[in-house]
């Protein structure tokens, strides 16, 4: 069995926390993100042997390097079979160039990875702790429909999630408000920014003390670790088939593209580098919230705000609140406040990732191109990615193409409009999504102000 792995705040206030304690406090008590102090390597050989594995297998083999000391092996394993029992595929696209869709989950977005695995750890972690969890998640669309999904029936588990009706599609207000039980939903008559505001306040309230909140985006360290997966899954199955399996494990490099927002996503690309995968660069990709391809090449970081709004609308992040962590895992230090108080090796960060900006023109003639290309259908996010990797192959690919992968973050049927005015195609609708229109709605509406929101918090949760 590994050595526990212990993980450290990025502000290195307080003391290393075990992965029980950090998945339950979300954030550390000095206000900083979790990371692990160890990255158990994968090697060659056992990246290997993950060749011919299924996704729960080859999510079990990488997690467990994490989870030793919190959960059994047995428990982990059954766990990966719950939480992934949906289709991850792979398509060639052109060249060595292919698209992950991770999209076949229950709420149709990427986050059902993390957020159905972190849901299961911390179910397990409630049977051993007094009271209730509650669960504060300020949404722009798909974070609440997946983490709504993930913890529904979690027992000692509510789940409170803040949406801003206007910012979102009636398609993912559905996703959340049909949900019902131990998942309340609350409607602010305001933006997704007033919605984040008023959750960090309710975080940061002594009169909220009593009540044991946490969060569920991507500051709890519980939504990076099953990010890593899926760039393992991709590599084996991608260079195993390419390169042929011989007696040697094939270890050619990998050109992976992530589309980003708050850049949780592409954390769990770069702790699968840190664990030994061979990506030879990390192409990120934004909409036209440029902070982060500008920090890149100036090295200086500055907040957007109000955030721009783009048709990649879970992506319109002004202030990316995994910055922290790139930034630390690069020999620097940025706080709490956003502010980057110890420059990170802006050099090495250069040669291992590309950053752009793809705007909203470039992001429609992407969906355009690429289904008049290749016969692909991508929605905004992916296309945005898929922009990426283009700029970037006509940029430094010279001769030989590397092997690459960009990610396809959602379903193009939860943007049936986009789609439809783009390219003249109704995407089939997921059978996740299937019979949600007629399914009821309930929610409440509250205005963006914070003493509403505490008082319902104090009256439901106080003696939970
Ligand atoms: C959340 C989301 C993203 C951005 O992911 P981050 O981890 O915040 O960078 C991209 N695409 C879709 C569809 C999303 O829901």
């Amino acid at each position: 069995m590994n050595e526990p792995v212990h993980f450290y705040s990025t502000n290195r206030n307080v003391p290393t926390a075990t992965l029980g304690e950090a998945l339950l406090q979300g954030q550390a008590a000095d206000r900083g993100l979790f990371l692990p102090r160890e990255y158990p390597p994968l090697s060659a050989d056992e990246l290997g042997a993950l060749a011919d594995r299924t996704y729960p297998e080859i999510a079990h083999a990488v997690l467990r390097r994490y989870t030793a000391g919190a959960f059994d092996d047995a428990t982990l394993k059954r766990l990966c079979e719950d939480a992934y029992d949906y289709d991850v595929p792979l398509e060639h696209v052109t060249g060595r160039r292919h698209l992950m869709r991770l999209d076949r989950g229950p709420t149709a977005s990427f986050k059902d990875f993390a957020a159905r695995m972190m849901a299961s750890w911390m179910s397990v972690l409630m049977q051993n702790e007094d009271g209730e969890l509650v669960i504060l998640t300020a949404t722009s669309g798909d974070t609440g429909s997946a983490v709504a999904h993930a913890y529904h029936g979690v027992e000692r588990v509510r789940v409170v999630v803040l949406f801003p009706p206007d910012e979102v599609s009636g398609r993912q207000r559905k996703q959340m408000t049909t949900i019902a039980g131990n998942v309340t939903t609350i409607a602010v008559q305001g933006q997704f920014d007033d919605c984040q505001a008023m959750v960090k306040r309710a975080f940061a309230d002594p009169d909220l003390a009593s009540i044991r909140l946490t969060s569920a985006n991507s500051i709890n360290i519980g939504r990076l670790l099953p990010q890593a997966v899926y760039y393992v899954y991709a590599y084996v199955k991608l260079a195993g088939a390419i390169g042929g399996r011989g007696t040697r494990p094939t270890l050619e490099p990998i050109v992976i593209c992530v589309p980003s927002g708050n850049f949780g996503d592409m954390m769990g690309a770069v702790i699968a580098r840190k664990m030994g995968l061979p990506i030879e660069r990390l192409v990120i990709a934004t909409n036209a919230n440029d902070e982060v391809p500008i920090f890149l090449s100036t090295g200086k970081y500055e907040k957007i705000a109000p955030s721009r709004v783009c048709i990649s609308n879970a992506m319109n992040v002004g202030h990316p609140s995994n910055l922290a962590r790139l930034v630390d895992v690069y020999g620097g230090w940025m706080d709490e406040t956003g502010t980057v108080r110890e420059q990170p090796d802006l050099e090495q960060m250069r040669r291992d990732i590309y950053a752009v900006s793809i705007s909203d023109d470039e992001t429609r003639a992407t969906i355009r191109d690429a289904f008049e290309r290749y016969g692909v259908i991508l929605e905004p996010h992916g296309a945005v990615g898929w922009a990426g990797l283009e700029r970037y192959w006509r940029e430094c690919v010279t001769d030989s193409e590397p092997l690459a992968v960009s990610v396809e973050t959602a379903h193009p049927a939860k943007f049936p409009e986009e789609i439809q005015a783009t390219i003249g195609v109704n995407p089939e609708t997921p059978p996740s999504l299937v019979g949600l229109e007629e399914r009821p709605e309930s929610y409440e509406t509250m205005p963006a102000e914070y003493e509403p929101f505490r008082d319902l918090l104090l009256k439901r949760f106080q003696y939970a």
